[in-house]
């Protein structure tokens, strides 16, 4: 969380050098490099309907009882329709820093992800995990999947 946190106000930083726009770049490279997460908060509601619980949340209930690992924002895909579209709107400046930047930070995002919970590259492409019909037991190693059914078993799911 914090390793993200930091990554997306420093390549949000760069961007906003890049597009001599800093504050716009901070902001948007926190929504691309940061909040891209809350797609986990946006699984738990599916799974629970408004019903918040904290700490359900935090242990990633969601994802135990779903079995499912949709995680919508989290897709290579994105990134080159973000590219296209920020050379598309070109000459709209602030646009066209708000879609690279997207791109840049969100990129970076992914890439940080495939380090820290180490999987291929490919984990993060959405049309990769619907090949997989979203379900942990094909997408997560079977060391991962064992670790998920024991934590499973111990918060009595
Ligand atoms: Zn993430």
């Amino acid at each position: 969380m914090a390793i993200h946190f930091i990554m997306a106000l420093l390549s949000g930083y760069l961007a906003g050098k890049y597009f001599k726009n800093l504050t716009l770049g901070i902001l948007v490279g926190l929504c691309g490099g940061f909040l891209i997460d809350l797609d986990h908060v946006l699984e738990y509601f599916l799974v629970y309907g408004f019903h918040f619980n904290p700490s359900y949340f935090l242990q990633g209930r969601q994802f135990l009882i779903s079995d499912q690992l949709h995680l919508w924002f989290h897709a290579w895909e994105y990134v080159p329709i973000l590219i296209f579209f920020g050379w598309l709107f070109r000459k709209k400046e602030t646009l066209k820093a708000i879609l690279f930047t997207l791109a840049f930070t969100g990129s970076l995002h992914l890439f940080t992800d495939c380090i820290i919970n180490q999987v291929p590259l490919k984990f993060y492409s959405l049309s990769y995990r619907a090949s997989q019909n979203f379900s942990t037991l094909k997408l997560m190693t079977p060391e991962a999947y064992q670790n998920n059914l024991a934590l499973k078993k111990k918060l009595g799911l």
